[in-house]
């Protein structure tokens, strides 16, 4: 049962360097997942409201992008101090909405943080190429141009980082942007964007416009919008880059994932059991990097499985909005729970062997909280529902192989291919994981290689469409377009040969 707390949070947009609040519009309620309190109401923008976002940015763009990138990089340099003068109050926003810990809303912020810091760089990051005498006396050059208004449209899981994968750098290299939250999780953004102001970002250059479908459907149909990232589920992230790219519109797309993790016999069970229980059960799972599928090779499934088993079963879950903070935080909403909880079931009536159960989780202390407990289910088959879906909880299901060669057969028949990782103690396994595997983010050792700033993030086969991946050096070249320019001077010799 949902309780409305008397005093919801205020959840205004904002659009040309104005705050704005749209009792007008529909609104869809925010849960602080921790109690199952509603918290706010975010407006669903319609169209027109859009638009007029959408004008904003237009109209900002032509001194925006003649403002020279060491001005734009002040910017950035500005945004970063004040981020974090205000660190722990914007993870404490977080952890409201999103459920998820304090520790964790500091790990996710942090590297927002690194993405501005990042973005901080780009009077260098948009140097372009030169080359002279590509024939006697032409020179030969390219640079590098931002789009124009560009949009970014993101997921419940991030609410920082996940914005600021997108827009420092889009603004930064010339663009200007409409950023569009899940209505999830409207709070985070605002937090964001009243900082972006304070840092004296010229009106019009960043908008804030809260909504669902129709909001989408209106950036994605917009013919001013040049370019537009998205992050979310595999199903819209296909929409996103299909109606996009359809509207003429360059589109980066990141969608769902269901990634393995491959325990070889000879792992160093501590650090493993470390690693996996991170990449399972952080974020409650709601990570498109989680680690959702374990395929234990050999005999890793009596060195690794009891103790994986075993710290499952002792994770303390709980609300994130008091002390001391539970391992484990609540998920997003009671459907969703309610989905997951479903699905365990499923894996059981196929055959699963459920080890740690996570359903039905009671906290007395916050009742109406939507809490799952870790769960770990063994001898899932390679095609059941529990090994192909994307849960998005704290599951991990359980799989065995004999060999690594079965390992990697389990893991590259995935639809998906966003991470993977290895845990071995033999550099020879490793290689030939590394080499083999169809996922876009490895790790050795490493339970989530989510890449930093400068690096991209780059899913492959369902959980990305498009070309140019987010963040990093791709980021950069799917904010900007290159310009070829081949140049040849006549006449004034006489300047310099007299
Ligand atoms: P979602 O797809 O439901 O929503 C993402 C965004 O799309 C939101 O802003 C939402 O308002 C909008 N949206 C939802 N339905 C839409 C529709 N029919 N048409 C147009 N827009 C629509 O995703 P979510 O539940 O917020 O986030 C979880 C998903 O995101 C998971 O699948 C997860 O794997 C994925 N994710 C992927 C990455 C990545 O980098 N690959 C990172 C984080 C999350």
């Amino acid at each position: 049962m949902s309780t409305t707390t008397q005093n919801l949070l205020p959840c205004p947009l904002y659009i040309n360097g104005e705050w704005t609040e749209r009792p007008d519009l529909p609104t869809s309620p925010v849960h602080n997942p921790s109690t199952g309190d509603v918290i706010a109401e975010t407006p669903l923008a319609d169209a027109s409201t859009v638009n007029e976002a959408v004008q904003a940015a237009k109209d900002a763009f032509p001194s925006w992008w003649e403002t020279p990138a060491i001005e734009r990089a002040r910017v950035m340099f500005k945004y970063r101090t004040l981020l974090e003068q205000e660190f722990d109050s914007i993870c404490k926003t977080i952890s409201l909405e999103n459920g998820k810990t304090l520790g964790e809303s500091r790990g996710e912020l942090q590297r927002g943080l690194e993405c501005v810091e990042y973005a901080c760089g780009i009077p260098e990051l948009l140097k372009g190429e030169y080359l002279e005498n590509i024939a006697r006396g032409i020179d030969c050059e390219v640079i590098r141009q931002p789009l124009g208004v560009c949009a970014g449209i993101t997921p419940f899981n991030f609410p920082a980082m996940i914005a600021m994968w997108m827009f420092p750098l889009a603004i930064s290299s010339g663009n200007t942007f409409i950023f569009k939250p899940s209505e999830k999780v409207p709070l985070t953004a605002i937090r964001l964007i009243e900082l972006l102001d304070k840092a004296g970002l010229p009106k019009g250059v960043l908008n804030l416009v809260h909504g669902g479908k129709e909001s989408v459907d209106a950036l994605l149909t917009h013919p001013d919008v040049r370019g537009i990232s998205f992050v979310g589920s595999t199903p819209v992230a296909r929409y996103i880059y299909e109606t996009g790219t359809k509207h003429g519109k360059r589109v980066q797309s990141n969608g769902g994932a269901k990634n393995h993790v491959i325990i070889m016999p000879d792992a160093e069970v501590k650090s493993s059991v470390n690693g996996i229980m991170g990449g399972a059960f952080g974020c409650a799972g709601e990570r498109c990097m989680a680690i959702a599928n374990a395929v234990c090779v050999g005999d890793a499934s009596k060195t690794v499985l009891p103790e994986l088993v075993d710290a499952a079963r002792n994770l303390k879950v709980g609300p994130t909005d008091r002390d001391p903070q539970p391992q484990m935080g609540a998920v997003i909403t009671r459907e969703h729970r309610d989905r997951v909880t479903e699905l365990i079931t499923a894996g059981s009536d196929q055959g699963g062997k459920i080890l740690s159960d996570g359903r039905g989780m009671n906290v007395a202390e916050a009742p109406n909280g939507f809490y799952l407990g870790a769960t770990v289910v063994d001898e899932v088959a390679p095609s059941s529902t529990l090994a192909e879906t994307e849960i998005f909880g704290p599951v991990l299901s359980v799989l065995r192989a004999s060999d690594l060669d079965e390992a990697l057969k389990i893991a590259n028949a995935s639809a998906f291919g966003n991470g993977t990782a290895i845990f071995t103690t033999s550099g020879r396994a490793a290689r030939e994981f590394k080499h083999r595997v169809q996922a876009g983010m490895v790790g050795i050792n490493v339970g989530v290689p989510a890449p930093m700033a400068m690096f991209p993030f780059s899913g492959w086969n369902q959980s990305f469409f498009g070309d140019l991946h987010i963040q990093g050096r791709d980021g950069v070249r799917f904010y900007t377009r290159e310009k070829t320019v081949t140049s040849r001077w006549f006449g004034d010799e006489d300047v310099w040969r007299k």
